[in-house]
């Protein structure tokens, strides 16, 4: 169970992705002084920074993956992070850039819970392409 070294390189690092939304961009400069918000999902509190909007996407996104909704807080969450790496952790370029429609996040944690928060947030786009396309397919009776 030592994967995580490899799973450094996936897609998702390999180019900045075009982000097209100026909030994120902006949030994104290492230079600017964005908080950082906290995205609270089972047991995971992971830091990620991002703009307003896209952070509510990635959360809603990573909340189809647990029976609970995924929170967001805009303050450090009580009881604080009990993972040292991702209490510890800044922004560097080291830090994967999550792509999230024309935006983008990225989360500020250790390596092991990056890769969780991510995996948790491809889960969840794939919920939610089989949600929307089993919608396309039958008569929505959801509205
Ligand atoms: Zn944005
Ligand atoms: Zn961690």
């Amino acid at each position: 169970m030592n994967q995580s070294d490899f799973q450094q390189q996936s897609e998702i690092t390999d180019d900045l992705p075009a982000i097209d939304c100026d909030a994120c961009q902006s949030a994104l400069d290492p230079e600017s002084q964005q908080a950082v918000s906290f995205l609270l999902l089972d047991q995971l509190r992971i830091p990620v920074l991002s703009c307003d909007d896209h952070l509510e996407q990635f959360s809603s996104v990573c909340g189809l993956t647990s029976d609970d909704t995924a929170t967001l807080l805009h303050h450090h969450p009580a009881g604080g992070i009990s993972c040292p790496g991702c209490r510890f952790a800044s922004y560097s370029a080291a830090q994967s850039i999550v792509p999230v429609q024309d935006g983008a996040i990225v989360p500020i944690a250790c390596p092991e819970h990056q890769s969780k928060i991510i995996q948790r947030f491809q889960i969840g786009l794939q919920t939610h392409q089989q949600l929307t396309s089993s919608l396309g397919t039958t008569t929505s009776s959801f509205l």
